[in-house]
């Protein structure tokens, strides 16, 4: 056989190392051993509201099986334009909004229709695991903007303003975050758009992911980014199904945002998947018009889990990890055990290692910091049951306690 020429682009990309993880979590699974992998997946554990189920029944015996309007059912895309309405005091019409197979689809199709070579895009990190790859796909440049544990992680408005330059097309802000958790103030927000207004920067576009944002503690008013003053014609409004309604397998999220974009990435789309399930948007349109105390319970449970969480971290001397108010993560600082001695007298060089150890010797799965473009932390995910939360947090503090600083005789 010839060789097989593979597309240069993905060379480009990099190997996920959730991937790695969940690939050893399910090989163990099934040579029959014990693993605790709850802490590792990015989603919710519970079900999807009533309403929705109701209605993904409902679909199917009622024949809704067919093709859909690439951008979307008009009555879904009217349900998420009320939504918007109602919850974030943002306004789009129906054609300002395009329903696609998951926020990550919405995000693809948004960077494709926008960026090109030459293009920079600025992604503060830490960052979901996606945002570069979708850039370098796009053609355009990932320009990583670091964000710290002493600010929580809320992007810095002079540091973003150094890092914009006459090549930056887009600012992704992803608020709540994956992977830290941080949610950024409405006033943290406009001080953003503060730099975006002044004269020099009016050529930046802004990818707002807020597919997080009904998963805010203590109080926290989410800030849609497009109620800020002047930068709704700028601003991509991406969200989705997948977190608070609990339906990643629906595969259902949205972008909101001027007519001329939504036209370009429903373009992309329609070459691509067509449009999203039938069955899906049918229940979309239950979920957002569900009775919102079933959420508001959830995310109730999801502080109580994070209070949890954070208290079993901070048993573990030298783990170090801001209290954040949004998602369903923590990402705990455990640099101070990296080139630490195994018992077994192995050295554990970097998170990856620390993560492969932990998974072999504790059965337990978390995700290495790199993932997220940061080597001194690690990802869980706290949306788990409080048994698994603390047994997995326990073993994690037994594991870290068992490294010794001995070097090898
Ligand atoms: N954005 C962020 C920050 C996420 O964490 C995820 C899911 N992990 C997505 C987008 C995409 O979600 P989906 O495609 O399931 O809607």
């Amino acid at each position: 056989m010839a060789e097989l020429k593979l597309n240069p682009m993905i060379s480009k990309m990099d190997e996920s190392y959730t991937v790695a993880i969940f690939s050893k979590v399910s090989n163990m699974k099934s040579r029959g051993e014990k693993v605790n992998g709850a802490l590792c997946v990015g989603q919710p554990d519970f079900a999807p509201p009533p309403e929705a189920i109701k209605a993904t029944q409902e679909a199917a015996v009622q024949g809704l099986t067919a093709y859909t309007a690439v951008s979307g059912t008009l009555e879904l895309r009217q349900a998420i334009s009320e939504y918007l309405e109602k919850y974030k005091k943002v306004k789009y019409s129906t054609d300002e909004i395009l329903v696609a197979c998951g926020g990550k689809q919405a995000i693809y199709q948004s960077m494709m229709a926008l960026c090109q070579e030459g293009d920079e895009v600025i992604v503060p990190a830490p960052y979901w695991t996606s945002y570069p790859d979708i850039v370098k796909l796009s053609g355009a440049t990932p320009v990583i903007l670091e964000t710290i544990a002493s600010q929580g992680y809320a992007i810095d408005a002079a540091k973003l303003a150094t890092a914009i330059t006459p090549r930056t097309r887009m600012l992704i802000v992803c608020n709540p975050s994956n992977p830290t958790g941080c949610a950024m103030s409405p006033d943290q927000l406009d001080a953003i758009a503060g730099v975006l207004r002044r004269p020099e920067n009016q050529h930046v576009l802004v990818l707002s992911d807020e597919i997080y944002e009904r998963i805010c503690y203590d109080g926290l008013e989410h800030a849609s980014f497009a109620v800020l003053k002047d930068m709704w014609n700028r601003t991509l409004t991406i969200n989705g199904f997948s977190k608070a309604f609990s339906m990643t397998g629906y595969r259902l999220g949205y972008l909101a945002a001027p007519k001329e974009i939504v036209k370009a990435a429903s373009k992309l789309q329609s070459q691509i998947t067509s449009c999203a399930s039938s069955i899906g948007q049918h229940a979309g349109i239950a979920a957002l018009n569900c009775d919102m105390s079933y959420i508001d319970a959830k995310v109730r449970e999801l502080q109580e889990k994070r209070d949890l969480a954070l208290n079993l971290l901070a048993k573990i001397p030298d783990v170090n990890c801001p209290k954040p108010c949004g998602a369903f993560y923590l990402f705990p600082d455990i640099s101070a055990y990296l080139g630490r001695r195994t018992p077994e007298d192995e050295t554990i060089e970097d998170g990856v290692q620390l993560c492969l150890y932990l998974l072999q010797k504790y059965q337990v799965a978390l995700v290495p910091g790199i993932a997220f473009g940061d080597t001194k932390c690690l990802r869980l995910s706290y949306a788990a049951t409080k048994e698994n939360i603390t047994d997995a947090i326990t073993k994690l503090g037994n594991c870290l306690q068992s490294l010794t600083s001995a070097k090898k005789p």
